[in-house]
């Protein structure tokens, strides 16, 4: 589980609004709130770049 303020300063870098990310059920990815691109954590890092494009 990431911290929840650590995830308040993150923003999908792909939306021009930075919506919000959230964890999936499983904790192992972000997606985003908007254009449902997913992130994938590792060692508890977010990897800002996204995996699926479009
Ligand atoms: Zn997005």
């Amino acid at each position: 589980m990431l911290d929840p303020e650590f995830l308040n300063i993150l923003a999908c870098p792909a939306c021009e609004s930075r919506p919000p990310l959230k964890e999936d059920a499983a904790g192992s990815r972000l997606v985003c709130t908007v254009c449902g691109r997913g992130y994938p954590i590792r060692d508890g890092i977010p990897i800002m770049v996204s995996e699926d494009h479009g």
